[in-house]
């Protein structure tokens, strides 16, 4: 029996303990072969009114224990995630399609972000005001309560961590709703890691499930905050929906992410940036290089080359073969990502590499003679299609990477590093890297985008008090004043 106790979860959700879903239980497919791996309970609204019932009166006693033994647990669960990472990747790869760097970095961020949640317990939660009264004046950062977390299925062990891990530690309880296609890499593994760190019961709970359980989350009396993470589509449902129930709401949402390299760049090392920004995890992470937006002298050999790459891409189950590329998540992703692709051919642009599949492996795919009417530049594609356009001057280059309706990441890749940091500030974009592609994350940054990218949100680092917490203004005085009432 490993780390993880399969044996103790399948079939089951995690709420005080792992016990039955009246929602039932549903298959854990493998993109690559189509094989059921395991089984993950479902959860149903009776499930998570229970749950939050419960996560509402385990969450005071947390919110008051000591912050050093909160932190000791956010940091044992990160020493967890380390010491049974293989076997977390025994799960990750094959339920997520990705290969072993990609579950490598999925353990070592999430590891990440539960020891920083644990130093997160230990920052000033406050401030003393001035004030022209005879009494003690304080803003102080209070948990919010419950917090409902909502994540995808592209990196599921990240994306729920990073909400889990610092909600936990500023002493709230959360209800996590995995991406259904991934329960387990979403929900299930952080489960065993909190259950095996020593979280006291009631303040965890997993539950899988589809929109329907998200919305149930959102409207339940007991949840104070939704932390989102997913589509731009899916997002506005959830603000709607926070707003009418009148929810504090973090979005995190897509990206169509541009890389912009000028022509005093190093061709190669631009391609081999571009080729990684666009092709990793197959392009399935919402800060994919989404538009390569070239220079016109260096454009055509920039193509050529990252076609080069891409044909020498092998693609193919990383559980059995050594792949640069998995198995996209399903089918619809599958057809929706070949769908951008014929349409924006029959637009014009023409394939200099890739453009077929086999099942659910999509050949890492280079556009060439793009227009900004084509509908692999306009939309956020979540595939490996990497369109290229061209501009002649640093205007068209600011146009070009600022015509999207998106601004989460942006890559500049120049030699003249000021002209970086002035477009930085020109192009709309939650996260710029000069001199390097569009897809970096680390536990302590404040990520997040701007636009259809997000609502202001910011998670990591210090951003995490301000999200999964709220402020009380205290007042506190020896006597009671007499008033002339
Ligand atoms: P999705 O929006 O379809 O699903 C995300 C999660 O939301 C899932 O758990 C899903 O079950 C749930 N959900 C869907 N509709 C809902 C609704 N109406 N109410 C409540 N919950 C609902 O996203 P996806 O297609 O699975 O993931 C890919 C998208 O996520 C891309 O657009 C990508 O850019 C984005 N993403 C953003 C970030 C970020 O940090 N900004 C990170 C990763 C992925």
């Amino acid at each position: 029996m490993g780390f993880l106790n399969e044996s103790a979860w399948t079939g089951k959700i995690y709420s005080d303990g792992w016990v039955a879903a009246s929602g039932g239980d549903a298959p854990v497919v493998e993109p690559a072969t189509g094989r059921e791996i395991g089984r993950s309970g479902v959860a149903d609204r009776s499930d998570l009114e229970r749950a939050a019932e419960r996560a509402a009166a385990a969450q005071a006693d947390w919110a008051s224990t000591a912050f050093d033994q909160r932190a000791a647990i956010l940091r044992r669960a990160g020493e967890l995630i380390n010491e049974h990472a293989g076997e977390l990747h025994e799960w990750i790869m094959p339920e997520t399609g990705g290969t072993p760097p990609k579950a490598a970095f999925e353990t070592h961020v999430a590891a990440g972000e539960c020891i920083a949640a644990a130093e997160l317990t230990s920052r000033p939660l406050g401030q003393v005001l001035p004030t022209p009264q005879p009494q003690l004046s304080i803003a102080r950062r209070l948990p919010v309560g419950v917090v409902g977390v909502i994540s995808p299925f592209n990196f599921p062990l990240i994306l729920s961590s990073r909400s889990v891990a610092p909600a936990l530690a500023l002493g709230n309880a959360v209800l996590l709703k995995p991406d259904p296609r991934t329960a387990v890499t979403g929900g299930i593994l952080l489960a065993r890691v909190f259950e095996e760190a020593g979280l006291p019961p009631g303040l965890l709970h997993v539950l899988p499930g589809g929109a329907d359980i998200g919305q149930a989350l959102i409207e339940d009396r007991h949840v104070r905050l939704i932390s989102f993470t997913g589509s731009t589509a899916a997002g506005r449902q959830v603000g709607e929906a926070a707003a009418r129930n009148f929810k504090r709401v973090l979005l995190e949402m897509g990206g169509n992410n541009a890389l912009v390299v000028f022509d005093d760049a190093d061709l190669e090392l631009a391609a081999s940036a571009g080729a990684y920004g666009s092709f990793l995890h197959q392009g399935q992470i919402c800060m994919t290089t989404g538009r390569h937006v070239v220079h016109e002298r260096l454009k055509d050999d920039y193509v050529e080359l990252l076609a080069k790459k891409a044909d020498a891409m092998p693609v193919g189950n990383p559980l059995t073969e050594q792949v640069a590329l998995g198995p996209v998540i399903d089918e619809g992703q599958r057809d929706k990502i070949h769908r951008l692709v014929t349409d924006s051919l029959d637009a014009g642009a023409t394939l200099a590499a890739g453009g077929r599949f086999e099942g659910l492996f999509y050949r890492p795919t280079v556009l060439d003679n793009v227009s900004r009417q084509t509908p692999a530049y306009t939309d956020e594609i979540f595939g490996p299609v990497a369109p290229v356009v061209s501009f002649s001057s640093d205007d068209e280059a600011i146009a070009l990477a600022s015509d999207t309706a998106y601004g989460l990441s942006l890559g500049i890749i120049t030699r003249d590093v000021m002209k970086g940091v002035d477009l930085a500030g020109r192009i709309p974009a939650g996260i710029v890297h000069i001199n390097d592609q569009t897809v970096a994350d680390e536990p302590i940054v404040p990520f997040g985008g701007v636009r259809t990218s997000g609502n202001g949100t910011r998670l990591g680092g210090d951003a995490n008090i301000e999200a999964f917490t709220e402020t009380q203004w205290l007042t506190i005085r020896g006597d009671v004043p007499a008033y002339p009432f």
